[in-house]
């Protein structure tokens, strides 16, 4: 649409209402925008701070033309409909693109575009029907079967040996389009994020080093403790991925470091801000919020640089009692250098991402123990 900034007390929409979109709404408003959220979630994390919450369907057709009057809009997740973006894109600015948000939703194209950009992935094979599976898929196993769509938090994944066991698990999988996945000799997993308004105007946030436990994001330290020249690289490769794909906004790019010569391999992107990055919030010059709200108004990034080593710790709904009760927030809410993010929301499940919290340190491994401490005492 129009390439001039665009200014508050503006109307900014946000596709998606979690803790991501919150997080969105706060730094916005903070900024002196005015925030629209859609989400059909009565309770929406982002709807107690937003101005206005569209509480509808991420297709209703009424709400998406309320959404359009926005002077920007901009969503908080993958798995939102590609054609409601590009429906808004004609009417207003709309960034990340619908095209870069439906390369993302599906793992098959998403390996194409970080090949096309020259990077590597973990060797894969897609298989989107029975016959795809023949001798030359042993080339991939032992491996994971994923879900070409609708992926998260390790949900879609089976891991395989055998032909046998990738036949069962593609019928498990309901027989929808998958890819096959080498098993690579994982040393570690670092993320990227790239703030991009265009080719002059592209900033990137250091690695963070995340640590999963069964499948879900736990931890993230900064700075990765990883070689110098390994996290320079890291850095480029997201931007050269988010360049390739002439991406507009926050972009996350995941990635795994391989074998003993920390080889960096591609994992999966995200078109907007990343659980592992909610530390820039507390230790970096400007938050990845702050730049998605920069980005969606034509202003350019801002300073990504970390003003501090970090641990960012999540809180997840395992830490409640079984009555409901709350964690112990006393030690956490005592320490001066952490510093605690709810998302608000009402029912505490197991898994459910609940919260964060940033501790600060002199540097990443004594952030990463204290994190871990404090964390044990919820
Ligand atoms: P999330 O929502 O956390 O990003 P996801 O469902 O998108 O998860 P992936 O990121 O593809 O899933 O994989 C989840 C985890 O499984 C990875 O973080 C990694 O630890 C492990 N994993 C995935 N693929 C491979 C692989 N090819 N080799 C070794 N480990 C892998
Ligand atoms: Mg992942």
């Amino acid at each position: 649409m129009q390439n001039t900034p665009i200014l508050p007390p503006s109307m900014l929409g946000i596709l998606g209402g979690g803790q991501l979109g919150r997080m969105f709404t706060v730094a916005a408003k903070t900024m002196g925008y005015r925030v629209t959220v859609l989400d059909p979630d009565p309770n929406a994390p982002a709807a107690e701070f937003a101005d206005r919450h569209l509480c509808a369907a991420f297709d209703d057709e009424a709400a998406l033309n309320e959404l359009a009057e926005c002077a920007a809009v901009t969503t908080e997740f993958e798995n939102v409909n590609a054609d409601a973006m590009r429906f808004l894109a004609r009417h207003t600015n709309v960034s990340p693109s619908g095209d870069c948000v439906a390369i993302a939703q599906n793992r098959i194209q998403e390996k194409a575009w970080i090949r096309k950009a020259g990077l590597q992935t973990a060797p894969y094979q897609a298989v989107c029907k029975l016959e795809d599976i023949s001798d030359k898929s042993t080339e991939y196993l032992p491996g994971i079967l994923k879900t070409a769509t609708l992926g998260y938090d390790g949900k879609g994944q089976i891991r395989v040996k055998t032909l046998g066991e990738l036949k069962a698990a593609f019928a498990a999988h309901g027989g929808v389009d998958c890819v096959l996945e080498k098993m690579v000799d994982l040393r570690g997993e670092i993320s990227v994020i790239v703030c991009r308004l265009n080719s002059g105007s592209v900033q990137t946030f250091d690695p963070a080093e995340n640590i999963h436990e069964n499948g879900i994001l736990a931890y993230s330290i900064v700075p990765a403790r990883l070689p110098q020249d390994i996290q320079q690289q890291a850095r480029q490769m997201a931007q050269r991925l988010a360049d390739e794909l002439d991406y507009v906004g926050v972009l996350a790019v995941e990635m795994f470091v391989v074998g003993d010569t920390n080889e960096l391999v591609v994992n999966e992107i995200a078109p907007r801000p990343h659980n592992s990055g909610h530390h820039t919030i507390d230790a970096c010059a400007a938050s990845q919020f702050q730049q998605q709200v920069r980005i969606m108004c034509n202003l350019p990034p801002a300073d990504t640089r970390l003003l501090s080593a970090c641990c960012m710790a999540n809180i997840l709904g395992d830490v409640w009692q079984e009555d409901g009760g709350e964690p112990d927030w006393l030690p956490l809410q005592n320490d001066g250098a952490s510093f605690l993010h709810l998302y608000g929301k009402k029912a505490a499940r197991k898994g459910r991402k609940m919260g964060h919290f940033v501790t600060l340190a002199h540097d990443a491994d004594s952030a990463f123990a204290k994190s871990a401490d404090l964390h044990g005492k919820l």
